[in-house]
């Protein structure tokens, strides 16, 4: 039996930019183009690093800044960042390594600070080389976007990802954290993506499962996103991500086992699966297509960590296990829904009592009030779009049956299906067997309230919206 695969194969970039142009696209929303010029994937793709840095015109008079941070890495016996120095040294470069230096846990966070710092230390002439996971990843690559702002032209950037953790390598957004609060904003496409088996591989195993889990989203997050299309919440859906991400779940379902062995042919998958769903949601510039309940529980579970005395989990294992929640609050949806049974009169909350709910709802969390005033600022958006589409809500409950059911039982997957695939990797399953551990009850806040927190309409808004009065 072969193997499923993807249609398209991200290392082979020109095919993609030619599927990309092929595909039909809203004159009003076009489709952007994948602005990266080389994706090498393979078990020595690291020593071609000079190759590439040639290739994207990085001469020899001006030395090539090479990004890192203070965790330990390794490429299977070798010290990673020593070795990666010793190569771009070996083929004629000078070499300025920037360390960036984390809190006191030694964990760098994306923040505005550390962009900064790699933005100073760019001089004309210089490329730029991340050798790290998304955290690095993002801090760099929006480095080089405020640099080509202020300069012009387009500083090379090569991204070297450490691990398989993440979509955010082959995105052309960033993600940020603006006074605490995570932010998806525009930036740009790296200039070529170096993904190394071998350095995948040595990767702690818990961060190869979490890129798992955060491809799991898109499960899960198409659904929310054609919910709020059909029901006039979003002036914009493609589904060309979707066709880009088509057999996503065969080819998760048949490589889990090899992921989580962490053989080369496992993170090869893993590695073309997480490029492709950071093209994805570059194309359509918003993160719709892979970002929708299980993002905002995992970011409610960060925003309330610290009240509860820990530290964060991984990103994508928080995804993981929310998109598993999510496929079985979908599934409930599909087999309980009624569109007969709705009383459209307790549907339309007023703002007052829901601004109360919200404060109430983060005053433990945090007394100042901040937090609930940044989450209504974005949901009384939502919440103003909601009742003046209130016509389209009733449109989609007469539609219910021929037209929506069957459209949003395509679009998500099973819960057997999500579970399986995180089952067969052993990838965290629920939220006590995260690293660390979270209680039901930070969880089910997590899972009650992750819809408060953005504009963007999710399953869980209509759901609450249904049980209102
Ligand atoms: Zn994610």
């Amino acid at each position: 039996m072969t193997r499923p695969t993807f249609s398209i194969d991200p290392a082979d970039v020109p095919a993609l930019q030619h599927w990309l142009s092929e595909q039909d696209s809203d004159p009003a929303h076009p489709l952007r183009p994948v602005e990266i010029d080389d994706i090498l994937i393979g078990p020595d793709a690291l020593l071609e690093l000079s190759a590439v840095l040639r290739r994207a015109g990085a001469t020899y008079q001006h030395p090539v800044l090479l990004v890192i941070d203070e965790t330990p890495m390794r490429r299977e016996r070798d010290d990673l960042k020593e070795l990666a120095q010793a190569l771009l040294r070996h083929a004629g470069y000078r070499v300025e390594t920037l360390r960036l230096r984390g809190d006191r846990y030694g964990l760098v966070h994306a923040d505005f600070d550390q962009v900064e710092r790699v933005l100073q230390a760019i001089a004309p002439g210089m490329a730029l080389v991340a050798l790290g996971s998304g955290t690095l990843t993002d801090i760099v690559k929006h480095a080089a976007y405020l640099y080509d702002q202020e300069h012009g032209g387009r500083v090379v950037y090569v991204c070297c990802q450490t691990a398989n953790s993440v979509t955010a390598f082959a995105a052309s957004m960033a993600v940020l954290l603006k006074d605490g609060v995570k932010r998806t904003i525009p930036s740009r496409y790296p200039t070529a993506i170096i993904s190394d088996l071998r350095v995948l591989a040595s990767a702690p195993a818990a961060m190869t499962l979490a890129g798992l889990g955060d491809c799991c989203a898109r499960f899960v997050a198409y659904g929310d996103w054609y919910l709020a299309s059909t029901l006039g919440l979003v002036d914009f859906y493609s589904e060309v991500p979707l066709a880009l991400l088509a057999n996503l779940d065969a080819v998760l379902l048949a490589a889990a086992a090899a992921i989580g062995q962490r053989s080369h042919e496992g993170e090869a998958v893993l590695a073309r699966a997480l490029l492709l769903a950071g093209v994805a949601q570059s194309i359509v510039n918003m993160s719709a297509p892979i970002s929708g309940t299980e993002h905002v529980t995992s970011h409610v579970l960060d925003m309330i960590a610290n009240h509860y005395g820990h530290g964060l989990a991984l990103h994508g294992a928080q995804v993981g296990v929310a998109t598993l929640t999510a496929a079985q609050l979908y599934q409930q949806f599909l087999d309980t829904f009624d569109p007969r049974a709705v009383n459209f009169d307790t549907c339309y909350p007023a703002d007052e009592p829901l601004q109360a709910h919200i404060q109430q709802a983060f005053a433990p969390i945090d007394p100042s009030g901040a937090m609930a005033r940044e989450c209504w600022h974005d949901y009384s958006q939502k919440l103003a779009l909601w009742r003046r589409n209130r016509p389209r809500f009733a449109q989609f409950c007469a539609d219910w049956q021929t037209v929506h059911h069957p459209k949003l039982a395509a679009l998500v997957c099973s819960p057997q299906t999500v579970h399986a695939i995180l089952t067969q990797a052993g990838a965290p399953l629920a939220p006590r067997q995260l690293e660390p551990p979270i209680s039901p009850e930070e969880y089910d806040f997590a899972v009650r309230n992750g819809h408060f927190i953005r504009a963007r309409f999710v399953l869980g808004d209509l759901l609450y919206f249904l049980h209102a009065s």
